[in-house]
Parts: C-alpha cells; sequence; structure tokens
C-alpha cells in the first residue's frame, strides 16, 4: 500500500516529533524546506515554534514557500494542521497586532495567552467524539479567542478554544506530538482521508 504523504513545514519547531507521530499512524513524513518539495504532499503540518521568527522568515527567504502553501490550501483544499505556533499562522488575525499569518482560518488568537508563570503546562482536555480525555501539552500557548460561524469546535475551556477545524483546516493551541497519544494525528489523517476521497 502506498502511504499518504504529509509534509511537516520544517523551517523550525517539532519536525522530528510530528514525523514520528506520523510514522506510528502509518502516513510518510516529509520535511518541507523549499517549495517544490510542496508538490509531492497531499497534506502539511505546521509545527509550533516562534511566529515571530517564522514572520521573519516570510519576509526574506520563505515568503514564496508560505504564499503557495495558501494557494494549495484555498484552490486545492490540501489539508492543512497547525499546532500552537502553527495555529496562530492559520488564524485570520491576531489580537492587538498586525502580526503577518497565512489567514485562512477565521479563528482569532491571543499569543501567550497563560502568561510566564503558567507558561507551559499540560492539562486532560476533552475533544469532541473522544470517550476519554486528551492529555494536552501547553507551552506559551496562544488561545483561539473567537472563531467564526464555518468553524467548527472540537474542544474548548472555559473561555478559550483549544482544538478547532474549519472544512480542510485544523488548529489545535496545544502539542500533541509531545505525547504518546496519537488521536489527534488520527483526526487528521480522517480529515485528509476525507478529502482525497471528496477529491476522487
Ligand atoms: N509563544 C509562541 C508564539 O506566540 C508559540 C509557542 C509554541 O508554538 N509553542 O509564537
Amino acid at each position: 500500500m502506498v502511504k499518504i504523504k504529509v509534509g511537516v513545514l520544517a523551517l523550525q519547531g517539532d519536525v522530528a516529533e510530528h514525523a514520528s507521530m506520523l510514522s506510528k499512524i502509518d502516513l510518510e513524513p516529509v520535511p518541507i524546506k523549499y517549495i517544490h518539495e510542496l508538490e509531492g504532499i497531499e497534506a502539511l503540518i505546521i509545527p509550533g515554534g516562534e511566529s515571530t521568527t517564522i514572520n521573519r522568515l516570510a519576509d526574506f527567504a520563505a515568503a514564496e514557500l508560505l504564499d503557495r502553501i495558501k494557494e494549495k490550501a484555498l484552490k486545492e483544499r490540501m489539508p492543512v494542521y497547525g499546532t500552537c505556533m502553527g495555529s496562530i499562522m492559520l488564524a485570520k488575525s491576531v489580537e492587538g497586532s498586525d502580526q503577518k499569518t497565512l489567514c485562512l482560518m477565521d479563528i482569532t488568537v491571543r499569543r501567550n495567552a497563560y502568561g510566564p508563570q503558567k507558561a507551559s503546562f499540560e492539562a486532560d482536555i476533552a475533544i469532541r467524539g473522544e470517550a476519554l480525555p486528551y492529555p494536552a501539552v501547553f507551552i506559551r500557548a496562544p488561545q483561539i479567542i473567537s472563531a467564526g460561524k464555518d468553524v467548527e469546535i472540537l474542544a474548548r475551556g472555559e473561555n478559550e478554544i483549544f482544538m478547532a477545524r474549519q472544512k480542510n483546516l485544523l488548529a489545535t493551541t496545544f502539542h500533541p506530538e509531545l505525547t504518546e497519544d496519537t488521536r489527534v494525528h488520527e483526526f487528521f489523517k480522517g480529515m485528509i482521508e476525507e478529502i482525497l476521497v471528496k477529491e476522487g
């Protein structure tokens, strides 16, 4: 069986951890650094990291790469999953900032929303459709503070959203690649398969 190739944007962040998760669930990870590498993949993960770094890259080296990712997500309905900083990259707006993003998902995010004391923590969260709680790791995490009507909310806290989907796009403010639990990556796999079937 030919495995579905899933790119992992390899400009910074947890690239190896995402790749190992993808291998565990029988997908083929492909690190993506250059624009031509995008043509061989069916879907893409944008890992966590520092969005200001990505922004600097966006101004220089990676501008064309990021433009092509946006185009593939919009025109070819390529599934894209952003974790933590990746969710900031997908967002249409970043609270209190004119930070550049891919502007793909109708969500607003607040960066570093848990402040310095609680900057990193683990919490069991409920994900829609899952019987057991998910051990979510938050690292200087953002919050999704609002979402448009086309956005499906898959996990939420009291005032914030942890996981959301809009058609071919998925965002989590936490890092599922840092646990042993493959359910979030499997959810993304389900999205990829659903979209591949639809596109024929
Ligand atoms: N604090 C980072 C930012 O706002 C995100 C942190 C992460 O991806 N782990 O860019």
